[in-house]
């Protein structure tokens, strides 16, 4: 049984075009991503895209029964795949595709030249989003519903022809917008504000959801610094309406603020603990299975580690700052995983020892451990390591490791 509080986030991405007023509209749960349209005086405005041309071209057919004025500008709220990929859907061949100057694209490539780990990067995208999961075993993807089109996937994405140097006033045809630069969850992240209707599009900055400080679909250091201030940012705007690139609009000055400042707070929190541990000579394992919110934190909902993962981000960030030597001399040294599991096997007495631990314990994650010992060994224990992944799933809220789980599970029930 999935964890009930992962399948009441889907409450975060209802389906269906929701009025943020003052002629603003966002597309929720018909993709990954939402899109956003901004009607003008004799056009409209939209931002973000989606991740792909089917779901761009539901949403297109919806924003239509609203208003037949014609697309005279796209915006680009960061160059996540996500958000880019239905851009053809919307493109008549001549309009203005806005985007900060730091804009980049995450599209993967099959350069064959490139020395980037193309396929691995895959294969984690497709397991931390369930690719091939059915909806029972998807319940969604932590920003977003896992049941949503695929047609044309990844393959609307249109390069941005209009770059923002610095962040300024625009007109979008009688609607007065800000492009502000705000480095968060990419460094090329640019905040749309409308000041004369106080509705603030945040990008990916802030959802309802604990923010993807480190993605395992496996992502570079995202800088928490910056992250946490673009959060003052945003804040000090003093929005009446957040709309977020995922999830649920959010209305009220004083809710929004809340919002954005606990999230500030969650990550400065984070920042401060993992530092201090670190300082204190505290082994990063440590600090990654202790680390906890304080209690005025842990109970927001919007912090619920449906996305993140704070234990994932405090490695993410100590990592990030130190790269990966962890201080301790015995890990200049590396064992390769056959001669530890030889070792490991050697010291319990033997295969059939480190078997009848392995079936054994109650400690899954140890289960694992001892699994991947006896994989490693040429021992039949990929059952075990499947139906292990599978009880851990169930007890995830974290839609990132739930699908994780059950798609390695999946991949290793085809390789017994
Ligand atoms: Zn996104």
């Amino acid at each position: 049984m999935p964890h009930p509080e992962l399948i009441n986030h889907n409450k975060q991405f209802p389906k269906g075009v929701i009025d943020i007023g003052d002629g603003c509209w966002t597309a929720v749960g018909f993709a990954a991503s939402n899109v956003h349209m901004i009607e003008g005086d004799k056009s409209v405005a939209i931002i973000d895209t989606s991740e792909s041309l089917k779901a761009a071209q539901n949403i297109l057919g919806e924003f239509k029964k609203l208003t037949t004025k014609p697309i005279e500008r796209i915006i680009y709220t960061h160059g996540h795949r996500d958000h880019i990929s239905g851009a053809k859907v919307f493109f008549n061949g001549s309009q203005d595709i806005i985007a900060s100057h730091k804009f980049k694209s995450d599209l993967v490539k099959t350069d064959k030249n490139s020395f980037t780990p193309l396929l691995a990067l895959k294969k984690r995208a497709e397991a931390q989003f369930g690719m091939g999961l059915n909806s029972e075993e998807r319940i969604n993807i932590g920003c977003g519903p896992g049941d949503r089109p695929m047609g044309g996937l990844g393959e609307g994405y249109i390069k941005p022809n209009t770059l923002i140097e610095v962040d300024m006033d625009y007109d979008l045809d009688g609607v007065l917008a800000r492009f502000i630069h705000a480095p968060g969850e990419t460094e090329d992240h640019m905040a749309v504000w409308l000041p004369e209707k106080e509705i603030l599009f945040g990008g990916d900055n802030w959802y309802h959801a604990f923010p993807n400080l480190y993605a395992i679909r496996g992502t570079t250091y995202r800088d928490f610094g910056k992250w946490a201030d673009s959060l003052k940012l945003l804040a000090e705007l003093n929005p009446e309406v957040l709309v977020p690139g995922h999830t649920l609009p959010q209305f009220g000055r004083e809710k929004i603020r809340e919002l954005l400042e606990t999230t500030r707070e969650m990550i400065i929190f984070l920042m401060e603990k993992t530092a201090k541990g670190l300082d204190a000579g505290i082994p990063l394992d440590d600090i990654v299975t202790e680390i906890e919110l304080p209690e005025h934190l842990a109970s927001r909902p919007w912090l619920k580690e449906h996305y993140g993962k704070l234990s994932w981000s405090a490695r993410a960030y100590a990592t990030g700052l130190l790269g990966w030597y962890d201080g301790n001399p015995t890990n200049l040294g590396t064992l390769g995983t056959v001669e530890r599991a030889r070792l490991m096997s050697n010291l319990a007495g033997g295969l059939e020892s480190l078997w009848v631990q392995a079936n054994a314990t109650q400690n899954l994650q140890w289960k694992l451990e001892l699994c991947d010992c006896l994989i490693a060994l040429g021992q039949p224990a990929k059952k075990l390591k499947a139906d292990t992944m599978r009880i851990l799933a169930e007890s995830e809220i974290n839609a990132s490791a739930r699908n994780s789980y059950l798609w390695e599970a999946d991949n290793l029930d085809s390789n017994y």
